[in-house]
């Protein structure tokens, strides 16, 4: 019996008609309305598919909604020349009506208390060599050879908290970051979105409108007036499940957030998509072929600080202790480059990262699934480390880890990510397949094992960096 029944998988083409269907209801952050739409649909789709005690259990969340926003800004010795600049509220920034101070630049080491501090934001570059190196397993799927010469360019920058956070320690009043080493001309950019309300009011702006303000600071002093509304109220939203009963007492679980920052192809329809696919493929598959208790899930949330999954997570404590792994699937992304301030879809997909609990035979089932469906450009990633400072995974998956559950959290993360231009070109449709058949086949391949004696192996960082020293020596001695 072939490991994956082929003929049951969902056809990319299938895959596609579910992804544009979510991508055109509209922004589907949480209490939108094609947010609710995504929620209502998914039920349907999970009743259609056969799925059982199809639930969905309310999630108090903090819808953010900004509108009118307005900045203008003007030289003191020449205030009727005003400037008209777009920009875009930083999300659960503080409101303000006609806030109006001087601009000065975050770095200036003269007062800026009372002003309007601007500032420069980068997009976070890493090698992929370096990324390679912070796996600390040395499992990676490479085969034309490319790491060791890419450059992986992130949706986020480490310094962007701590930029949110100075300002008040300074007494500025307000923000405006400017999106220059963005790669392409954008204010749209949906970050942060841990739903913490911000102190005081910011807005992005995008890189060339940046430069009219920034050439206006080099003359001179230059004051600004700044407005927008902006309305946190609370709402519900809803984790969706639905399960499928195996041979076993135990669960795998998989899945995804159903929210985004925008109509969002790859953040995160594509994952909702991807967790479809294991819903009806698993739904054609005979009870006694599926080696576990299959859940669905597609939480609420993750942009409003993740609360989706903490809900989850609290909700289903007892199940989860009978969880062998957990699965996370998001983004199925298509690498970009960047030309006269306009992304151009390429025919690579962007690095994937599959975060894996330090579990060798885990390890080694995702691997092998990996390499199985050829899908290239894949790096293992340890639970935490990685990026650097952190003590889970950037994923709306990192709750296993944190409860102790053996999990897999797939992820990639394009530039475009948390803006607008993540659009339906960007879903590499070339991997929908093969990532569907690589998760079936991990879910196979785990049918020895159990929730007991997966969590029993599960090693620390250092035993783990033992058994990679070991693993170096022998290659490099050709044992
Ligand atoms: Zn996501």
């Amino acid at each position: 019996m072939s490991i994956v029944k082929k003929e049951l998988v969902p056809s990319v083409i299938e895959m596609m008609v579910w992804t544009r269907k979510i991508f055109k209801q509209g922004i589907r952050r949480p209490g939108y309305s094609a947010d609710y739409w995504a929620e209502n649909w998914v039920k349907e789709q999970f009743e259609t598919m056969g799925l059982q005690d199809v639930t969905l259990d309310p999630v108090p969340v903090k819808k953010w909604e900004a509108s009118n926003a307005e900045l203008k800004i003007w030289m003191v010795n020449e205030p009727n020349e005003l400037l008209d600049i777009p920009c875009f509220p930083i999300p659960y920034s503080k409101p303000k009506n006609n806030l109006e101070a001087e601009l000065c630049m975050i770095s200036d080491k003269t007062s800026k208390s009372g002003k309007i501090a601007v500032s420069e934001l980068e997009l976070f570059k890493f090698p992929v060599k370096a990324i390679k190196s912070y796996s600390g397993v040395d499992r990676y799927y490479d085969p034309e050879n490319e790491f060791d010469n890419m450059e992986q360019t992130f949706p986020f920058d480490f310094e962007m908290r701590a930029l949110f956070d100075r300002p008040l320690k300074d007494g500025i009043a307000g923000f405006i970051g400017i999106l220059s080493g963005y790669p392409w001309e954008t204010d749209e950019y949906y970050v942060p979105y841990d739903a913490v309300e911000g102190e005081i009011p910011g807005v992005y702006v995008s890189r060339d409108n940046g430069k009219k303000i920034l050439k206006l600071i080099k003359k001179g002093t230059v004051r600004a007036k700044l407005s927008y509304k902006a309305k946190i109220s609370e709402i519900i939203s809803h984790n969706i499940t639905g399960t499928l009963r195996g041979i076993s007492d135990e669960w795998i679980v998989i899945g995804t957030h159903h929210d985004g920052p925008w109509n969002s192809a790859v953040e995160d329809a594509s994952g909702m998509v991807l967790v479809l696919a294991q819903a009806k493929y698993w739904s054609q598959v005979p009870k006694e072929q599926r080696p576990f208790n299959l859940m669905f899930l597609m939480n609420c949330a993750h942009m409003a600080g993740g609360r989706g999954a903490i809900a989850f997570a609290e909700k289903y404590k007892e199940l989860l202790r009978k969880v062998v792994v957990g699965i996370h699937l998001e983004h199925v992304a298509r690498d970009v480059k960047s030309e006269n301030g306009k992304l151009i879809p390429l025919a690579d997909p962007t690095v994937r990262w599959w975060f894996v609990s330090r579990i060798i035979p885990l390890e080694e089932t995702v691997e092998e699934a990996i390499i199985k469906e050829d899908l290239e450009r894949s790096i293992l990633l340890p639970p935490d480390g990685f990026p650097p400072g952190r003590d889970s995974p950037p994923t709306d998956g990192s709750f296993y880890h944190l409860e102790g559950i053996p999990f897999i959290s797939f992820l990639t993360a394009p530039p475009y990510l948390f803006d607008t231009a993540d659009t339906l070109d960007k879903i590499h449709q070339e991997s929908y397949e093969p990532l569907t058949q690589a998760v079936i086949r991990i879910i196979n391949s785990l049918k020895d094992h159990s929730a007991d004696e997966l969590r029993s192996l599960v090693l620390s960082k250092k035993e783990r960096n033992k058994i990679r020293r070991k693993y170096k020596m022998r290659k490099e001695n050709g044992i």
